[in-house]
């Protein structure tokens, strides 16, 4: 089958492979027929998020088909329409029981005490192979894989894969209550998707930074107040419009891969351009020997948080900060008196819901697809993702 295969930092390469086989009684395998590129899968081709093995297939956002069930598998048959969870738990232990799938005793093969195992990641999260292929092999598919409601098209439930429940418990994380003002931090696709929750987990106005206008002006049509960090001071227009309080709640959706300001606007610079600029404005963004070095990072997302928060308010972190990355301003945060709350995902405890609440027709995720393409044409999609061009929010493999 063909898959995208992470050969080296910055190499991948749409490769054939073997097609994955039932390995454990507990396995599904399923034929993908919508895939999706994520920002997670950027932070591993550029190296952000170092300790990749040359060979996996990356990937964790799909919708499916099941094709083949292991002997232990129930409530799945071949030919069901599925969702996989891009965190794998395996529904038993005392951490899955408890709702914290991304801490599962049992799915990461390097132990308990490794962490999150999710699909395409680095060699400590499994490695499992990713998603963006033909055919994958799930593992626990009893939790991973949740059924498609009937009237949920693909393109709604891949959103519903990683995307839509990560920014859910973003907002979950940051303790949104009625009435609260809250600061979104990056109006990448996860960014849109976290302005979408906070608003349905009870805001009353939300806020959005960001440096790309095509980003802001997409936030701005689902009634968010668009900070464009080029333009103004984010912290400053942050207190300005909140009376100079600050926002009561803060969604990092940006994580270790923040842009500092660059000279002029986006749009107007050729792309290698704008690269070079990027890498000149953080070359520290980047892990020296695959390593994060101490005090190395960019943690301008979150200390932008927490500056323009208010006092006691609380701060939730989805974006990616990789083991290692250790350059938080912990101080800051004491002497407000801040709570923050950060981690991955836990996917199986939001997807089923978030599935009903598409198929109430409550929401389209599917409106926030802005590109597809062809699993042909994905690497050059990568590229141009990678360089955040204007337009770019998600784009989706149409594998089938
Ligand atoms: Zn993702
Ligand atoms: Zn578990």
């Amino acid at each position: 089958m063909k898959a995208i295969v992470w050969h080296g930092t910055g190499d991948i390469r749409l490769d054939t492979v073997d097609d994955p086989k039932i390995e454990e009684p507990t396995d599904a395998v399923i034929r993908v027929t919508r895939g999706a590129i994520c920002g997670t899968d950027l932070h591993l081709v550029r190296g952000t998020m170092p300790g990749m093995r040359p060979g996996t297939v990356l990937g964790h956002e799909a919708v499916g088909v099941v094709t083949e069930v292991g002997s232990a598998v129930r409530g799945f048959t071949p030919g069901d329409r599925v969702v996989v969870c891009s965190t794998i738990g395996c529904g038993t232990c005392s951490y899955c029981r408890a709702g914290y799938y991304a801490q599962c005793d049992t799915a990461n093969p390097n132990g308990p005490a490794a962490g999150t195992s999710f699909f395409g990641g680095p060699e400590t999260t499994g490695p499992v192979d990713g998603l963006q292929a033909e055919y994958a092999r799930i593992p626990h598919a009893m939790t991973t894989l949740v059924p498609v409601p009937e009237n949920v098209t693909d393109d709604q439930a891949v959103l519903v894969s990683d995307i839509y429940p990560t920014a859910w418990f973003g907002a979950r994380l940051a303790e949104i209550g009625d009435g609260d003002t809250v600061l979104v931090m990056g109006a990448g696709i996860v960014g849109q998707f976290a302005a979408l929750s906070a608003r349905q987990q009870g805001a009353s106005r939300v806020l959005v930074v960001d440096g790309v206008e095509s980003r802001l002006d997409a936030a701005r049509a689902q009634h968010a107040e668009p900070i464009d960090f080029n333009r103004e001071d984010p912290v400053e227009a942050v207190r300005e419009l909140t009376g100079g309080i600050g926002a009561d709640r803060v969604i990092d959706a940006v994580g270790v891969d923040a842009q500092r300001p660059i000279s002029g606007p986006v749009a107007d610079q050729p792309a290698e351009q704008f690269d070079r600029e990027r890498d000149e404005a953080a070359p520290e963004a980047r892990p020296r020997n695959g390593q994060w070095v101490p005090g190395d990072a960019p943690s301008l997302a979150a200390r932008w948080a927490i500056e323009a928060v208010a006092k006691a308010g609380s701060i939730g972190v989805i974006g990616v900060y990789p083991p290692g990355f250790d350059h938080f301003p912990l101080g800051e945060a004491m002497n407000k008196n801040l709570t923050v709350k950060l981690g991955n995902c836990n996917h199986r405890r939001y997807v089923p819901k978030l599935l009903d609440m598409v198929a109430a027709g409550t929401v389209d995720p599917a409106k926030f697809i802005t590109r597809r393409a062809e699993p042909e044409s994905a690497i050059e999609a990568y590229r141009t993702f990678d360089r955040r061009e204007e337009g770019w929010l998600k784009t989706v493999l149409d594998v089938s």
